[in-house]
């Protein structure tokens, strides 16, 4: 089961306690909150046989969903990390999406990050949005929505997910890095741009020590906070790109 995180409690309740489900959402924001571990958990409770509205870990779907090998959810994203999605997976996609439910409920399909489409990909895409086939729900995820095409956007529910508070995220990260110093927390914080989850991975990558190396490290954090941008982004210089 994804992790829940508590700057996503009132995100969850509004998405999960939706009594009915539109057919398309597009969950937003910044990389590094945790927008990927949401989309998982809306994807086990809209599969789930007796969620509540938290998927219940027990059911015939959660087990399937657990061992990876659920019939009707699809996960759609770059084959290489930073890539791009190529239009022959959407394709797949899209003949799975028609497809009839195996377990009789809903169909979930999962994409992320969806800026990483090139435009032919988008547009394969679109179809399955344009024409909703039975009881599908689409998860999209982007870090960047100035990237999507406009008819990507408008034909889902959107549903930013903003940075939590510092406050609240210095609390999660005294949990997640109890090595680490009130100080040091804050400061790697600063280096994520207030998200926490980057914050976490800076510390695995070792960049504060980096940094504190004397004078020696401003390169690497410099190198470090590039990667972590290219988790939202990337595609620039993708090639790829060009040829859209
Ligand atoms: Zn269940």
């Amino acid at each position: 089961m994804a992790e829940a995180y508590p700057w996503q409690d009132s995100l969850w309740q509004q998405l999960a306690g939706r009594s009915q489900h539109a057919h398309a959402y597009l969950l937003h924001g910044p990389a590094g909150i945790g927008k990927r571990a949401l989309a998982e958990r809306l994807m086990a409770s809209l599969l789930c046989q007796r969620p509540t509205p938290q998927a219940c870990g027990e059911c015939k779907s959660c087990l399937l969903l657990k061992a990876g090998s659920h019939p009707d959810n699809y996960i759609l994203e770059p084959e290489e990390a930073d890539k791009a999605i190529k239009v022959d997976q959407v394709r797949d996609l899209v003949s799975f999406v028609v497809q009839t439910a195996q377990l009789g409920g809903r169909k979930v399909v999962l994409i992320e990050p969806v800026e990483s489409m090139n435009i032919n990909a988008a547009n394969a895409l679109l179809k399955s949005l344009e024409e909703p086939s039975g009881d599908t729900v689409l998860l999209l995820v982007s870090h960047q929505t100035s990237r999507l095409l406009p008819t990507i956007k408008s034909r889902c529910v959107q549903q930013a997910c903003p940075l939590p508070s510092e406050a609240m995220s210095l609390q999660w990260l005294a949990q997640a890095l109890p090595d680490c110093s009130a100080e040091e927390r804050v400061e790697l914080l600063t280096l994520a741009a207030g998200s926490p989850l980057m914050a976490v991975s800076l510390q695995a990558q070792g960049v504060r020590e980096q940094k504190g190396a004397g004078g020696r490290g401003c390169e690497e954090v410099a190198q470090a906070t590039a990667v972590a941008d290219a988790t939202g982004r990337g595609m620039e210089n993708h090639p790829d790109a060009a040829s859209v």
